[in-house]
């Protein structure tokens, strides 16, 4: 709201302020209420200066309060995101309150001397008359949060770890009895073989799927870009594909452009991305149905889009889709091994490579899943700019 004086001219503030309205005894309780909530509450007006604070807020940011009233509270505290980058004002949780006219809840850090405090932010619009005149912000300190999840994906990270050594040398001396090299099977033996081999297949995929929670939640993954074909790198995910494609009798249907065509990105965060977006698509299709892939490249995105005549997504379940965990139940009904967390990493990957995922979808008539990505990361320019 501060920054933003094209707003303000465009929408001139009403003339009698609403806390003129108040008679002294309505002053005095709400004092009262502010003081007696634990939470830290500030209110600010149109400008974004302080109104009013409570005792919570000042033991937080560690200001008096006389110190505080009347100063533009986005000046006074800065605000970094969960990366660690400044938030700039006009991103700020109120200014965008303010001017979008919503209730904002958001998770960041408020910088305070020279420490980070992990904070939970809700910063709603006060309405007068129809417009918005300022802001009430709620926040609290969710540092013992912060702490359990890093702990929690700490374990998770060493647990996958470890369990990876043992099971890749499960899988190798599988393999070898399975391909006859020590000796032929009889066939109740190789089919015994190729359920331990599938189940070794699961436990793979589903550490691989924790690292990568682990990664995403520590802020620990690592984007390294360089040039590569996304055609080369689809054909490579649908061979790894195969055996699921043929069990299910599904036939895939391939648009993609020119062969030499490149991007520059990290190919390693782009085939998890694209081999969870595939794999689902094969996955809640109809047995003998057909998923078309289509990759088209843009002067500055690349676009997949990979639709299935599957079981669809019902309507109530589209605001949930990517988050941790969720299953829809025509889903989890049908096929109860998921987990629900393939779609939550491929947004948090996407992010991370400057891009978008979304769908569109209706329960029995299949799914159009969409991932847009720059063709040239971000970093990749500013580490030629840094070279040149
Ligand atoms: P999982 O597949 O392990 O359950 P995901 O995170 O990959 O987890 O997907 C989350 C949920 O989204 C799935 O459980 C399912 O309800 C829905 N979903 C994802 N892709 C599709 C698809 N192609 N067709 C129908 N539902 C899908």
């Amino acid at each position: 709201m501060i920054e933003d004086l094209n707003y303000m001219k465009k929408n001139p503030q009403p003339t009698h302020k609403p806390q003129l309205l108040y008679s002294k005894f309505e002053e005095a309780e709400a004092d009262a209420l502010l003081s007696s909530i634990g939470q830290a509450i500030i209110a600010t007006d149109s400008l974004g200066h302080i109104s009013r604070i409570n005792q919570a807020a000042l033991e937080m940011i560690g200001f008096k309060e006389d110190e505080i009233l009347g100063q533009k509270f986005i000046n006074l505290v800065q605000a970094i995101d969960p990366q660690g980058k400044p938030i700039p004002s006009t991103q700020r949780p109120i200014t965008r309150a303010f001017t979008k006219k919503m209730t904002i809840n958001e998770k960041l850090y408020y910088k305070i001397e020279d420490r980070l405090l992990p904070v939970s932010v809700t910063v709603s619009p006060i309405i007068y008359q129809d417009r918005p005149v300022g802001v009430i912000q709620l926040f609290s300190d969710i540092t013992e949060d912060v702490e359990a999840d890093k702990m929690k994906s700490d374990f998770i990270s060493l647990a996958s770890h470890q369990l990876r050594t043992p099971l890749s040398a499960i899988n190798m001396y599988s393999h070898i009895l399975f391909s006859g090299l020590r000796g032929p099977l009889t066939p109740e033996q190789k089919s015994l073989m190729k359920v331990i081999l599938s189940s070794v297949n699961q436990m793979n995929e589903l550490i691989n799927t924790l690292l990568n929670i682990a990664c995403i939640e520590t802020g620990s993954m690592k984007v390294a870009v360089k040039p590569f074909s996304p055609n080369e790198l689809i054909n490579d995910i649908l061979n790894d594909l195969h055996s699921q494609v043929q069990y299910k009798s599904i036939k895939i249907n391939q648009n993609l452009p020119d062969t030499k065509q490149q991007i520059i990105s990290d190919p390693t965060l782009m085939r998890e991305v694209y081999t969870n977006l595939i794999s689902n698509a094969i996955k809640y299709s109809r047995r003998g149905s057909i998923v078309t892939i289509r990759q088209s490249l843009s002067k500055k995105y690349s676009l997949l889009k990979i639709s299935d005549q599957g079981i669809g997504i019902p309507l109530s379940a589209h605001p949930y889709i990517f988050t941790k965990f969720y299953r829809a139940v025509n889903a989890s009904s049908k096929s109860p091994e998921g987990t629900g967390l393939g779609l939550y990493i491929v947004k948090q990957i996407a992010g991370l490579l400057g891009g978008t995922v979304w769908f569109e979808s209706k329960a029995g008539y299949g799914s159009d899943f969409y991932v847009r990505i720059p063709r040239e990361h971000p970093s990749y320019k500013e580490r030629a700019r840094i070279l040149a």
